[in-house]
């Protein structure tokens, strides 16, 4: 699932996603879905309608000092902080009657604030873990260092030693979960980072290096033996790095499709002990799994024998330390923030302290904290309009399908199926994890947050051999986002995302229908594009498409990645157009599905222009204002490396400037910018 599953937006490395002013635990008045001051009506809507939507917007919202970003999700991303920070703190409150949940969710956000025990617990809390690094006698301890240091993973971080280890459905048979192997271990966002030789890249370079070497001495290295460090560090980094599959090619299903015996894996990677590891995770008797990237295994195996014990020891220190950065104390924060806030995403300032817990909370007991988010915020009337909206688009969807002009009755037919069987998850799941076995100690912030993680780790593993759970949700019920999951075949909106000004359960239907019904029509359409359509209905990777169906959806999609490519992000950085393809072909499909569904449910009504806007209109600004937003330059070409979303501007004009009912909605003149002359159409 979390391999192939695809969202509507990335932010990425930020582990907190909001805005500086400094809010009390109350909610920030809700935007309407079509805000009029947002627009910049003096620009030409057929020139540049991301700016005619959004220029007032952009002109009120500066992105706060905390911020890498700032857009309409990161606002939305924020007063749900707000709210959720409401929850904690009367959770926190150590009541003798509180719930098993609400003890949870309430003692981990209280031992997170706890600044002052963090400070004077200094480097303590990790100390057992640096003290078994310190002790390895030999490389065959890897397998019990390597488990006792399980990946750190939130929705846009992953974080891991040598490898990732977890569990996933088999691409062969979606009814069962197996055991993953994949690529991993690095402590730059890609491998792009170490392998790239442009002048910006060599930059960031020299500028980690100079930040593990401040680790290591703050740990108590001396300056030039930690420079020693870092650069071995870097060195183990960028062999790992030359071995990872980049993620233009990670976009191919079969290229991560390598299941194998536990005995061909040892035949790839004989210098790591496999059998002691899945003996330590608790998977003695592990006979096959998915090796998803089996040309870094050979990387790891290569430099597992060409690096020593020691050097391999400095690795490790690192990783522990920069994985737990955030609960340690400031002076490690603060260096971690340095790097990865300011030098790669521009961001000026760490997000106050309420925020980080928040998400923290939100990350390793999301539907603990969920349980109290939708009671408090998420109606029977939400839930049920935006049913109703999903069933409008799947109808939508399925016209579209069979008035294709380009498909041929026989994959007609298995697209038909595969569209009649999307599960729709709405809100929040119908059975709530059950966390209660992960022990939450009041004051013991390491503690918490090492065991979470354990939990977190047991938990997926825990899943192999057995069927899979149908029901189980990726998102968090607060998150401020969506997606499509190939594997399970199903779209999934969060309660999150379910709010204003995204989703206005008092608005007009056009913008409704361009804002929140573009997402859903988004995410459907994803069980469609280059990835997606490799899957069938019931989630198995299997080709339904004829071979003659099957060119002409991609010469058809090779139009968009040729669009999206001509697009600059900054400077000389153009969009990847084969990193964004699946996010653009969605991006499309959703809004002509959206629009179709609109004049469906409208029809035979007489609507009336609304603040000098005709219907039309007001649907296509809906849709444009759900992209308003800015973007430090840093994070640009962070974003232009590891996103597979395009910026908003081009979300925004790429899309209408496909769209025939773009131009008659507007007037636009046939030459107009935003009137694509090549028209690429899929869905
Ligand atoms: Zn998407």
């Amino acid at each position: 699932m979390a391999n192939t599953r695809v969202s509507l937006v990335a932010l990425v490395l930020a582990s907190c996603l909001s805005l500086a002013a400094a809010q009390q635990a109350g909610v920030a008045k809700s935007e309407p879905v079509l805000d009029v001051t947002s627009m910049d009506r003096s620009v030409d809507p057929c020139v540049d309608f991301f700016a005619y939507s959004c220029g007032g917007w952009i002109k009120n919202n500066p992105i706060p000092p905390d911020e890498s970003a700032w857009d309409t999700y990161s606002k939305m991303q924020d007063e749900n902080l707000a709210r959720l920070r409401g929850i904690l703190e009367e959770a926190a409150a150590p009541e003798p009657q509180r719930s098993a949940v609400t003890q949870k969710i309430g003692d981990y956000y209280a031992s997170c604030m706890d600044e002052k025990a963090i400070e004077a617990a200094g480097v303590k809390p990790i100390q057992p873990l640096l003290d078994r690094i310190a002790n390895l006698k030999s490389k065959a301890d890897f397998a019990e260092m390597a488990a006792a240091m399980p990946p750190y993973e939130d929705f846009f971080r992953r974080e891991s030693v040598f490898f990732r280890f977890h569990s996933d459905q088999d691409f062969k048979d979606s009814t069962q979960v197996i055991a993953w192997l994949d690529q991993g271990g690095l402590g730059l966002p890609d491998r792009d980072y170490y392998l790239k030789d442009d002048s910006k890249s060599q930059e960031l370079r020299a500028a980690y290096l100079a930040h593990v070497q401040k680790v290591f001495e703050l740990l108590g290295d001396k300056p030039q033996a930690a420079a020693a460090e870092a650069k071995t560090v870097l060195r183990i980094e960028t062999a790992l790095a030359t071995g990872s599959m980049a993620r233009v090619e990670r976009r191919e299903p079969k290229n991560l499709d390598h299941k194998m015996t536990s005995g061909e894996l040892q035949a790839i990677a004989p210098a790591f002990p496999w059998p002691a590891y899945f003996a330590k995770v608790g998977l003695p008797s592990l006979a096959s799994l998915n090796v998803a990237s089996p040309g870094f295994f050979k990387a790891l195996n290569e430099e597992l024998q060409n690096e020593s014990l020691d050097d391999w020891k400095v690795y490790l220190r690192w990783h522990l330390v920069h994985e737990d950065a955030q609960d340690l104390p400031a002076a490690f924060l603060n260096e971690s923030f340095n790097f990865y806030g300011k030098t790669l995403e521009g961001t000026e300032q760490l997000p106050p302290r309420w925020k980080r817990c928040t998400n923290d909370v939100d990350n390793d007991l999301g539907e603990a904290l969920g349980q109290a988010y939708v009671a408090k915020y998420f109606s029977p009337e939400a839930k049920a309009q935006a049913l109703k909206m999903v069933k409008e688009i799947e109808a939508a969807m399925e016209q579209d399908i069979e008035s294709l002009s380009w498909m041929g009755p026989a994959t007609r037919q298995r697209a038909l199926e595969k569209l009649h069987a999307v599960a729709n998850k709405i809100g929040y799941p119908d059975r709530w994890r059950d966390y209660s076995k992960l022990e939450i100690v009041r004051g013991d912030e390491m503690g918490n947050v090492l065991r979470s993680r354990q939990f977190e780790f047991n938990r997926k593993l825990g899943k192999i051999g057995k069927p899979v759970d149908h029901g189980e949700w990726g998102m968090t019920p607060p998150t401020v986002n969506a997606e499509y999951d190939p594997q399970l075949n199903d779209i999934n909106f969060p309660a999150g995302v379910l709010q204003p000004p995204a989703f206005d359960m008092h608005s007009d239907a056009a913008p409704n229908y361009g804002d929140t019904g573009g997402t859903i029509g988004h995410e459907l359409t994803h069980g469609f594009d280059d990835e997606g359509r490799k899957f069938d209905a019931q989630g198995n990777l299997r080709d339904w498409w004829t071979t003659e169906d099957g060119q002409e959806f991609v010469q058809r999609s090779s139009c968009i990645s040729d669009q999206y490519s001509s697009y600059t992000i900054i400077d000389d950085v153009k969009i990847n157009g084969k990193l964004t393809l699946g996010e653009d072909v969605a991006d499309l499909g959703g809004l002509l599905l959206a629009y179709n569904a609109w004049q469906k449910d409208t029809r035979g009504q007489e609507l009336q222009p609304i603040e000098g806007l005709t219907p039309e209109q007001r649907f296509f600004v809906g849709y444009g204002q759900s992209w308003c937003g800015r973007v430090r330059d840093e994070a640009k070409r962070l974003r232009a490396t590891v996103d597979p979303h395009s910026p908003e501007k081009y979300r925004t004009n790429g899309v209408v400037s496909n769209m025939p009912q773009f131009e008659e909605a507007f007037h636009c003149k046939a030459d107009s910018p935003m009137v694509n002359r090549n028209r690429c159409r899929v869905w």
